[in-house]
């Protein structure tokens, strides 16, 4: 009885988590939107954007706590022969969550994501980070941090990858195929972590795919193909331009009804 509630739990602790990714990517979407406004000084609809991003925000900070509320039922569940009120449970459980962790949306790393994109599109920002004398680095800011951008087993690029997995310390990117295949050509449980100079560990616990790691694969992508088909930049003083020839346009226009 008890093992079954708890795989019903599990089960939509799963369902949930997968929604709860479906929000993450949903604000990167809202964030790309967005520099494209940014870039078009469209101010107005970009802050529309940064008010959708809050709320969606505040949706996923709802459902972390459900996510949480549902593991103190999957951990603490006991039968004890009268039928269990779940829904109240979980009702005290969520407030209790709301009440110990009360999160500000402008705090949530998705949000400060999109922050500051948008704040990049006009102030290019300093790069950050990197990783010595790794020839993968991508040097870049906390929008695309990935510190390779191909498998160095397979050779495969990370953005192709079918199975990709992260290094839960150094967050190098393999397939997790390749990793096994190597694990099992050296006939260890563990070795080095095989990106060049890397001092980590590698095991098949050392490695996983999350949340984060297809976000950030999803956001290579995009940024390639953005990259492919860059447009030309409009500058403003462009836009000014168009907008004064439109001017005179309508005044002589207006000129020509008058004689
Ligand atoms: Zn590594």
């Amino acid at each position: 009885m008890e093992d079954k509630v708890r795989a019903a739990v599990a089960a939509v602790q799963a369902k949930e988590n997968e929604y709860l990714k479906d929000l993450e990517m949903s604000t990167m979407m809202l964030k790309w939107i967005a520099e494209e406004c940014e870039r078009e000084n469209e101010s107005e609809k970009v802050q529309q954007l940064e008010e959708g991003v809050l709320d969606v925000v505040k949706c996923m900070n709802e459902l972390k706590h459900h996510i949480d509320a549902l593991e103190t039922v999957r951990q603490e569940y006991k039968y004890e022969g009268e039928p269990t009120d779940f829904a109240h449970i979980l009702q005290v459980q969520e407030k209790h969550f709301s009440d110990t962790r009360p999160e500000n949306p402008k705090d949530n790393s998705w949000y400060k994501k999109f922050e500051e994109a948008v704040w990049n599109v006009h102030h290019a920002g300093i790069p950050v980070g990197g990783h010595g004398d790794d020839e993968d680095v991508i040097i870049t800011n906390s929008q695309f941090n990935l510190v390779n951008h191909s498998c160095p087993l397979t050779g495969r690029l990370v953005t192709d990858l079918e199975d990709p997995v992260w290094h839960v310390e150094c967050h190098h990117v393999y397939s997790l195929e390749g990793v096994e295949n190597h694990l099992k050509t050296v006939r260890q449980r563990s070795c080095p972590c095989p990106s060049s100079g890397c001092p980590r560990k590698l095991t098949r616990n050392s490695v996983k795919c999350d949340n984060e790691l297809l976000a950030q694969i999803e956001e290579m992508r995009h940024r390639q193909n953005a990259g492919s088909s860059a447009r030309p930049a409009v500058s403003v003083a462009d836009i000014a331009a168009d907008e004064e020839e439109d001017d005179s346009d309508a005044e002589e226009s207006e000129e020509e009804e008058m004689s």
